[in-house]
């Protein structure tokens, strides 16, 4: 869906795109972006979708999983504490 005028910058056409607004600039014209939309208008938006976003995607994926995966560099650390614990074992 193309919103024609409703560029904040250049007043050029902006695709409407619900899902994949992270890295596609919106507006056809200059390149204008969703996350350059003003606090006033974005908090009008997060009215509308935020919500629904939040509720059935975030919130749901945290309480699946139960414990957030290990980041690379826990996993490093822990490692490492299991490397020294054996060392320390076969050494006496
Ligand atoms: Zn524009």
């Amino acid at each position: 869906m193309i919103m024609f005028g409703a560029c904040p910058r250049c007043g050029g056409a902006v695709i409407d795109r619900a899902r994949a607004m992270e890295d596609s600039p919106l507006c056809i014209t200059c390149g204008w972006r969703r996350t350059d939309l003003s606090l006033e208008i974005r908090t009008e938006v997060e009215a509308h979708l935020g919500e629904k976003f939040i509720d059935n995607r975030y919130q749901h994926r945290l309480i699946g999983k139960g414990k957030a995966p290990l980041s690379g560099w826990e996993r490093v650390k822990r490692q490492r504490e299991l490397e020294r614990q054996q060392l320390l074992r076969s050494t006496g």
